[in-house]
């Protein structure tokens, strides 16, 4: 007996706040996962689910996104979803003039793609190293390019 409820829906990544839509298996296990844990390692889940919760007026407003929008409620849903966005201060996530709501969709999978990866500042902050030129290829090059004969 499972004696804690699990939602079958959610992502099996404890504390995700996301659905599951991902299937990690092959070899036939339920589990499935957020396209966010999906495929990550397991040491980072914690962190992930982290910023998932963090900002889980993201997650709910692409649920919302999904479930709403060929709907006839989708016209207050949307205004749902962008006063929470200016709440949050994320006015840059609201959806812009122009922008399809699968564009917007989209903007918002990547936001949280973004953090949820991680900054990677140890790469970031590494200086730029010049490339590296192997002295022997440049010298078979001289050789190779010297072979002008003198005597003739
Ligand atoms: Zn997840």
């Amino acid at each position: 007996m499972n004696d804690h409820t699990v939602d079958p829906s959610r992502c099996a990544a404890y504390g995700c706040p996301c659905l599951g839509t991902t299937s990690n298996s092959t070899g036939g296990t339920d589990k499935w996962f957020c396209g966010y844990h999906a495929g990550t390692d397991a040491i980072s889940w914690a962190r992930i689910s982290n910023e998932l919760n963090r900002l889980s007026f993201i997650v709910l407003s692409m649920e919302k996104i999904n479930r709403y929008r060929s709907r006839y409620e989708w016209e207050k849903v949307y205004r749902e979803i962008q006063n929470d966005l200016r709440l949050n201060q994320r006015s840059d996530l609201l959806l812009q003039s122009g922008e399809s709501v699968s564009g917007w969709y989209a903007r918002l999978d990547s936001e949280l793609e973004k953090v949820c990866k991680g900054t990677q500042p140890a790469l970031s902050l590494l200086p730029q190293s010049a490339p590296v030129v192997d002295p022997g290829a440049s010298d078979s090059w001289k050789r190779a390019s010297f072979p002008v004969p003198e005597h003739a």
